[in-house]
């Protein structure tokens, strides 16, 4: 279980902008949190929020058009933004490692499941012999629930699942601390995606690592998370865990986004909640509060002035007006009264 007074990242003000014919995008917006070690926390959002660039610009891979502009990210301790290219190739693979939606376009076709892993590990650790390396990865891939005989397979012998799991064991071959799972279940059927979280849990409960899980799937976060991240607009809105924040949503669009999701208790004739308005546009975000266009709870200054992400609850992190004391905001209270 996560450690709340063991932080294995920390994030703050991190900006990433994608410049277009437009002007810059700003995609992920002055995000601050940390990663406790050993938790399972979702990132979770609309499509184009910035979950996922948020997550490259975690493994320093933006690549131009996109550019982190601005912010720091300590991992263990260590600030990843003044790493070399020599450095960031040692971090990415021993200390965090990523699996995308299609494993596909990580693993090569034309390499066996052992050739990847004795690979991995020969790339970070030159003076390990084969034989070695090989012991190391037979024992793993059994507890990926692998057979020992698919190691000689390729990619497209394997099944989906199977293949999310090798890209798991490319991570736990070397020992990372962090696992970055990129909308990794979106492509699998329901049984094999159960699978999967399942071994998640597992991998997390094994080998304490700490796994963060960006989807837009919300009932996988509640069901396998120990926290929640939710981002709007390239902003965090709220954090807490998933308990608290699933149960009594604080942000009105957290609380939107609850309302959102498809329940098997719904009744036939009741209509899914659908959030009014439309995503903004991040060349021209709105001023203040981004979300404010579509609040039910706007009041004036939100459309001017940009609340904060301050803590509403122990261990409960709110961006919006609704929990913060301004000035302005009382004495606009002021005047609306008779
Ligand atoms: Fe709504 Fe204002 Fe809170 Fe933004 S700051 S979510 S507009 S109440």
């Amino acid at each position: 279980m996560a450690d709340q007074k063991n932080v294995l990242v920390e994030i703050r003000n991190l900006c990433v902008n994608y410049e277009t014919r437009l002007g810059a995008v700003s995609a992920v917006d002055d995000v601050s949190f940390d990663i406790y070690r050993g938790e399972i926390i979702g990132l979770v959002g609309e499509s184009g929020c910035g979950k996922s660039t948020f997550g490259k610009a975690l493994m320093r891979m933006i690549t131009p058009p996109g550019e982190i502009v601005n912010g720091h990210i300590f991992f263990d301790g260590e600030d990843v933004m003044t790493f070399s290219e020599e450095r960031l190739r040692d971090f990415r693979g021993r200390q965090i490692s990523m699996i995308f939606q299609d494993p596909m376009t990580s693993l090569n076709p034309v390499q066996r499941v052992d050739q990847h892993l004795v690979e991995a590990i020969k790339v970070h650790e030159p003076k390990t012999a084969t034989e070695q390396a090989m012991e190391r990865i037979r024992e793993l891939i059994e507890r990926l629930g692998i057979q020992k005989r698919r190691l000689t397979d390729y990619p497209h012998h394997l099944s989906g699942g199977m293949r999310q799991r090798v890209m798991v064991g490319l991570g736990l071959v070397l020992n990372a601390s962090l696992i970055i799972a990129d909308e990794a279940t979106t492509s699998l059927d329901v049984i094999v995606e159960a699978n999967l979280v399942d071994q998640l849990r597992e991998i997390r409960d094994e080998f304490g690592i700490t796994i963060l899980l960006i989807t837009h799937n919300i009932a996988l976060v509640a069901e396998i998370a120990d926290r929640v991240a939710v981002m709007y607009a390239g902003r965090i809105s709220e954090i807490g865990s998933v308990e608290n924040v699933f149960h009594e949503p604080l942000h009105p669009y957290t609380r939107g986004l609850m309302k959102s999701v498809p329940s098997i208790r719904i009744d036939d004739e009741e209509e899914l909640y659908k959030m009014p308005g439309e995503p903004p546009n991040l060349t021209h975000p709105p001023k203040g509060c981004r979300f404010h266009p579509r609040c039910p709870d706007v009041m004036p200054i939100c459309g001017r002035i940009e609340p904060t992400l301050e803590e509403a609850a122990p261990g409960r992190l709110v961006h919006c007006w609704l929990f913060q004391d301004h000035p302005e905001k009382e004495a606009e209270a002021v005047k609306v009264q008779p």
